[in-house]
């Protein structure tokens, strides 16, 4: 298995792992039937980078990520892993999780009224062979090259699975389609990269990594978390200011910040039970965004958001009064990438701002 080992000093490594194998005691095998079809997907709404189309999404099924298997338990808010099979899923299935989704949405994808960016997740590494092999990939980049109306296509990896082999496959076979990584960088601060997200990365090899996509001509999208655990509301405004600030200076090609939600099995989860984490407030991340962002620098970079749980208690909310203005203002901002649009919150006018300015130095 390779996996980085850059943490391995991390003490929070161990506890994370027992935590995690803890979880996976409970979970059911998965049966041959459920393991033909994908863990989900979806079209819907999204922003393409010059203009506003729809998003064809499949998360595949497979073994799951070797760093959240590995010695050092994964990342502290990743609880991916309880959706994966654990053991090997062979080739074929995981062709056959891919053509079950396609299939069902080929007519809609069709349709000459949209364009469409194409979002294959496995919640892991595209490129690490215990996930997906060689002959997964290129049954997916042969059916996909014919689509016409899929103008972008996006994969996640860790950095150690990117080679030039793979991108020169991957750009070989694609070549009329734009093309982005995504890469969990989470932020550009070493510390609070490994010691507070457990994540086995230095921001070196990310630099690396962005240099060799450069090369192959394709995209980087740098995934951002937003409140760490053990982060307070104003110091992950500060981390993802001067995250955002470097990656703009950088110029990767897309910016997805991930407010954190609590996943099952994962250590933020257990903080969260014992009260000593809260998932980050709207309010915070506008302050950070409208703070690190200025509209001209929008033209160069796309910058989105579409926090997974907003509005509940395990993800980013406010109150039961506000969260769905708030969702929305979010929306506006991704759809159009007009930072003006999340001029409005203040405007919003809640009573749980109170609440929200007392807490903003201790949670
Ligand atoms: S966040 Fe990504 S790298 Fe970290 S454990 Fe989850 S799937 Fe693996
Ligand atoms: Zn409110």
């Amino acid at each position: 298995m390779k996996v980085s080992n850059e943490n391995h000093q991390n003490p929070l490594g161990d506890f994370i792992s027992s935590l995690r194998k803890k979880a996976l005691r409970k979970k059911r095998e998965l049966t041959n039937e459920q393991l033909e079809k994908p863990v989900s997907f979806w079209t819907k709404t999204d922003r393409l980078i010059d203009e506003i189309g729809k998003e064809f999404t499949i998360i595949l099924r497979t073994k799951g990520c070797s760093w959240a298997l590995g010695n050092y338990g994964g990342c502290s808010m990743c609880g991916y892993i309880q959706d994966a099979n654990i053991k090997e899923v062979p080739s074929q299935y995981l062709i056959k999780q891919f053509d079950y989704a396609l299939e069902r949405k080929q007519n809609e994808i069709k349709d000459p009224q949209n364009n469409y960016i194409l979002k294959i997740f496995n919640s892991g590494s595209f490129f690490d062979d215990s996930e997906l092999d060689i002959t997964v990939r290129m049954h997916i980049y042969r059916k996909i090259a014919e689509i016409k109306n899929i103008k972008e296509f996006v994969i996640e990896s860790r950095v150690e699975y990117l080679t030039a082999d793979q991108l020169s496959i991957l750009k070989n076979n694609l070549k009329n389609k734009y093309i982005e990584i995504g890469i969990g960088l989470e932020t550009t601060n070493d510390y609070i990269r490994n010691n507070y997200i457990n994540k086995g990365l230095m921001y070196e090899k990310f630099l690396k990594a962005v240099d060799l996509c450069r090369e192959y001509d394709i995209g980087v999208k740098a995934y951002l978390l937003f409140k760490p655990p053990f982060l307070n509301e104003q110091g992950a405004i500060d981390d993802c200011i001067d995250s955002i600030t470097s990656l703009i200076n950088l110029k990767v090609n897309s910016i997805s910040i991930n407010p954190l939600n609590i996943q099952k099995g994962s250590l933020a989860e257990y903080l969260w039970y014992q009260n000593r984490y809260r998932p980050p407030w709207f309010y915070s991340l506008f302050k950070c965004l409208k703070k690190a962002i200025k509209q001209e620098d929008l033209t160069n970079i796309r910058i989105v958001s579409d926090p997974s749980g907003a509005g509940t208690k395990r993800g980013i909310h406010n109150c039961l009064k506000c969260d769905d203005k708030m969702i929305q203002l979010l929306k506006d901002f991704v759809l159009n990438q007009d930072i003006h649009k999340l001029r409005d919150y203040k405007e919003v006018d809640c009573d749980c701002k109170i609440k929200y300015d007392m807490q903003r130095n201790y949670h």
